[in-house]
């Protein structure tokens, strides 16, 4: 493949920047622009949900910068993408021109409210987290729907403040990615800093207009001065109507961060890997997935090899002053075997044995360097039978 002349990338934020950084570092010298819709450009999301919510300070030290590259960036959403003429079509009326497209879009917060309900809060932006700030200041109770990831995140920041908050989810907390077995534990921790958690039979529905409280399937209502929705994410891909580009899962991309049309990458929260008869379509919308993919889309739309593989199976977490640091395959099903320490101290360090051979390494509560993690989980032999 000759190099192309020309890269746009769709999405200012963590793939879509360290896409355009590492293009510059493998020699890319030609034309290098970013469409970017918001308006406060590129900034971290993890501390969101972890400081942004009770410390108005940290506003300032989110930027994702771009150390000075040459690169145009243009503020305004991308509409429209004709993957024929190689153009992209923005809010403002631009039609950029391309030689390579990366698409990294990400995802918006998945929301639940009925068609034309107003007042329902999710965190997924700056602008959210400041909204959801300012109502935590005068809130005297909270609900938090879903209880996952976010939600127990956002709960924290809740019980963190003295606001009684109530979990409810159809699945215990985390259990979708962490298993029954740390599952348990966290629940039993987030219960004793305050953190009150229903198990529904099915769907909640939001009441009220402006949003005010939660109907569960067996008729129990709850009110609360604030509601926040923390209900997974939906990939952001309404501009590629009619590209057949993306689908329910986002934009399905090869290891090497291809799509299924030529010229066209994408990296991040946007993306699934697609299955290959032996694997499943995967969805991993993780940090280090989208600075793994941002660096392998950049390379591959440069005819070069990737630099790695396509996911990076590193996560972390914080629950009710907890960290839980992750490296390998999730979901975490059955026992782990116990490395050091015990997971009843709040104080571990874990691996569990995957159906594929690999395993993973879990640092809960426990201070350990992402990269000792790796090696933990790249030595780890499953446990006797
Ligand atoms: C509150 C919160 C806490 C998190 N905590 C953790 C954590 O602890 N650990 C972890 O591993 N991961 C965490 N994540 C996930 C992590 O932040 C994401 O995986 C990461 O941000 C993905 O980066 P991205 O660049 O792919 O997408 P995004 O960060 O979603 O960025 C996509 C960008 O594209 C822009 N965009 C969308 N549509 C258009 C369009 N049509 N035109 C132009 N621009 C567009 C969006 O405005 C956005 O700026 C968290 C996420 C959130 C929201």
């Amino acid at each position: 493949m000759t190099a192309p002349r020309s890269v746009l990338i769709v999405g200012e934020s963590l793939a879509g920047t360290t896409a355009a950084r590492h293009l510059r570092t493998l020699g890319h010298t030609g034309p290098l622009t970013i469409i970017g819709a918001e308006e406060h450009g590129a900034y971290s999301r993890p501390p969101l949900s972890k400081v942004v919510l009770k410390d108005p300070a940290a506003d300032q030290t989110l930027g994702l910068v771009l150390d000075g590259i040459d690169v145009d960036v243009i503020r305004s959403a991308a509409v429209a993408a004709d993957t024929r003429r190689r153009t992209v079509t923005t809010a403002d009326g631009r039609q950029v021109g391309y030689d390579a497209l990366i698409v990294a879009t990400g995802a918006d917060a998945r929301r639940l409210a009925a068609p034309g309900q107003r007042g329902e809060l999710v965190l997924r932006t700056l602008d959210d987290a400041r909204q959801l700030r300012a109502r935590l200041a005068h809130a005297g109770s909270a609900i938090v729907v879903g209880a996952g990831f976010l939600g127990m995140e956002v709960a924290s920041a809740c019980a963190a403040r003295g606001i009684p908050v109530t979990v409810v989810d159809a699945d215990r907390p985390l259990e979708r990615i962490l298993g029954d077995h740390l599952s348990a534990e966290i629940t039993a921790r987030a219960s004793a800093h305050g953190i009150r958690f229903i198990q529904a039979t099915g769907f909640a529905t939001l009441t009220g207009d402006p949003v005010s409280g939660v109907a569960l399937p067996d008729g129990t209502e709850l009110t609360a001065d604030l509601v926040v929705t923390c209900a997974g994410e939906a990939p952001c891909v309404g501009w590629l109507a009619g590209t057949g580009l993306a689908d329910r899962l986002g934009v399905g991309i090869d290891h090497a961060c291809a799509t299924t049309v030529p010229g066209v990458f994408a990296a991040g929260d946007v993306t699934y890997l697609r299955g290959d008869g032996t694997r499943p379509d995967r969805r991993a919308p993780f940090w280090s997935n989208a600075v793994a993919q941002g660096r392998t889309a950049a390379a591959s739309a440069l005819g070069l090899p990737p630099p790695g593989p396509a996911q990076d199976d590193y996560f972390w977490t914080e629950v009710a002053g907890l960290t839980v640091k992750i490296v390998g395959r999730l979901p975490l099903l059955g026992e782990p075997t116990t490395v050091q320490g015990s997971v009843s101290d709040g104080r571990a360090l874990l691996t569990w044995s995957q159906a594929d051979g690999t395993s993973t390494a879990v640092a809960y509560g426990l201070r350990r360097p992402v990269a000792a993690l790796r090696a933990l989980a790249a030595t780890s032999l499953p446990p006797p039978p």
